[in-house]
């Protein structure tokens, strides 16, 4: 009765029903099993229950527009596979599904499913393209300033013990708290400037030192310290604040703080930190977005990867190409842009994976090099096996040291002041006026890679190979304003990165959509592309 209302109603099919006839049962029960204890099932199939949050996150839905749709949309039915008089199920279970997802890797789990039954259904495959980039993803709580973390945070430590034991609290509280943390703080332009804020904030200081000292005092109800919001309390004032040398709590100035890393921007959202990237500012997390681009086949979301706003680009790469070998399907090439990739990962991605990581190495930054005049590094010969570096003027190093300059190794040739400071070329080469010209080179087999590739980007044939690398933000745009990327809409890390594995869930279900039915909805075949295929060219 589903199938033929549904088709009665939708003549042409929808994106769900094509899914349900060309995949059948994306996710079976079976693939689940181990997300609920045997007597603890819920009333609804957790099959069921994973392709309905990925269709939720398709439609960009609300839990409660989901559980509506599985209710009353006749598509949703049918690829569910539900009867047309199933009453679905009350909203509340796909949040209790996600918490499960949430749990060790189990997110990544359902998208190593679909991408297993897509390898099956010969829709994706290994050893192919695949191209990776990165965006920023807002956290789902409100972005506060300095001032306004201190005094919220103050103020969600009072919630919360205000719940769990207020008899404690009522002897503590001071009668400017109530106007001070009775409301959200919010706070505009302080007038007076710079010491009318520092004073705003050692106010904050103190009300939050006193409730700590109190809570953490040895007659205080132990329950108190265990507490989290009393915990984040703790690391806000250790973030933000000082003992100077006469005792008083003091406001420290933005030099003094520790790193965006480490710091708490939010007491509703610890893992939602401070970035900026080039001109963009934002407190959140960062997502990745790993896809096949292989001209014959769909272009599938293969890897999402989430991290805290901070971490830069180049630290997940090892990772991606780790996680997709195990999931056997790392590709031949990775195009990436300059933020993923050094010699280094050239090197480990082609000699651990056999994959070729395609993207423009960073270009020398040395003064020369950056005007484009004068002798960059590019015009020195390195005589590996002597240790020596070979000035355009002839002259050879005369010393060869190491050097680890964070965390990397490189090797440093100094020519002798002897040759250096008669030398007619000096100008071109050193800006110095006494000291004479040194050249730090990554090891060998780093420095040929960099060169070589430095070579290798500036041709054509290099350049089209690497225009591909564009579809990828094109992905990330899709999922930006069609799936919501853009801000989490929950908090922490890990149930932020439920929904992005989510989303690419439904990225991967639409885009299959239009791989079976390429006629864009709405409309018409477009008249060209008819009139090519009837006269026989191919399109694509
Ligand atoms: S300044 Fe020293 S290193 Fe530079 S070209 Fe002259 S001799 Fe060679």
């Amino acid at each position: 009765m589903t199938v033929r209302t549904a088709w009665a109603a939708c003549p042409k099919g929808t994106s769900v029903m094509l899914m349900r006839d060309r995949l059948d049962v994306v996710f079976a029960d079976e693939d689940f099993a181990h997300l609920y204890p045997v007597n603890g099932r819920p009333g609804f199939s957790p099959g069921q229950l994973a392709l309905v949050s990925v269709l939720q996150f398709a439609e960009n839905l609300s839990d409660r527009a989901a559980a509506d749709a599985v209710r009353t949309r006749i598509d949703w039915k049918y690829g569910l596979g539900l009867e047309l008089d199933d009453p679905g199920f009350d909203y509340s279970l796909l949040s209790e599904f996600r918490a499960r997802l949430a749990e060790g890797n189990r997110a990544d789990q359902l998208l190593q499913l679909m991408l297993d039954r897509l390898v099956a259904a010969g829709l994706l495959k290994g050893r192919g393209r695949q191209r990776t980039d990165a965006t920023h993803v807002l956290a789902a709580v409100r972005r506060l300033s300095r001032l306004e973390l201190a005094g919220e945070s103050v103020r969600a430590a009072l919630e919360e013990i205000s719940e769990a034991d207020s008899d404690w609290l009522l002897p503590l509280i001071e009668p400017a708290w109530a106007k001070r943390y009775g409301r959200k703080v919010e706070i505009g332009k302080v007038p007076g400037g710079k010491a009318a804020v520092r004073g705003r904030a050692e106010e904050f200081g103190r009300d939050g030192q006193k409730l700590l000292t109190a809570a953490l005092a040895s007659d205080a109800p132990p329950r108190l310290r265990m507490l989290r919001q009393m915990e984040i309390l703790r690391q806000v004032w250790i973030h933000q604040y000082y003992w100077d040398r006469e005792g008083q709590l003091r406001w420290r100035e933005g030099t003094a703080l520790p790193p965006a890393s480490l710091r708490f921007d939010s007491p509703y959202d610890t893992d939602a930190h401070y970035c900026v990237k080039r001109d963009v500012e934002w407190s959140g997390y960062r997502v990745h977005f790993t896809e096949s681009c292989d001209q014959d086949l769909p272009h599938l979301v293969t890897h999402v990867a989430t991290t805290i706003a901070p971490v830069q680009d180049g630290q997940l790469t090892e990772k991606i190409h780790d996680d997709l070998a195990v999931r056997r399907l790392a590709p031949a090439e990775h195009v990436v842009d300059t933020a993923y990739l050094t010699p280094a990962h050239v090197k480990r991605a082609q000699r651990v994976h056999g994959i070729t990581l395609l993207g423009p190495i960073l270009a020398d930054n040395s003064r020369q090099a950056k005007a484009g005049s004068g002798f960059d590094k590019a015009a020195f010969t390195i005589d590996w096996d002597n240790e020596q570096a070979i000035c355009p003027r002839g002259a050879t190093s005369a010393s060869w040291n190491k050097l680890n300059v964070s965390g990397h190794t490189y090797l440093q040739a100094h020519f002798a002041e002897s040759d250096c400071r008669p030398c007619p070329d000096r100008a071109q080469c050193t800006s110095s006026a006494t000291r004479s010209r040194s050249v730090a080179v990554l090891p060998r087999a780093l420095h040929e890679i960099q060169t070589r590739s430095r070579l290798d980007q500036q041709t054509d044939q290099w350049q089209r190979r690497y225009a591909i690398r564009a579809g990828i933000e094109a992905t990330l745009s899709q999922n930006v304003r069609a799936h919501g990327l853009r801000r989490s809409r929950y908090r922490g890390l890990t149930r932020t990165h439920v929904q992005h594995v989510l989303t690419a869930m439904a990225c991967n279900l639409s885009r299959l959509a239009d791989w079976y039915d390429p006629t864009p909805s709405g409309r018409g075949a477009p008249h060209f592309r008819t009139l090519c295929t009837t006269a026989g060219f191919a399109s694509t």
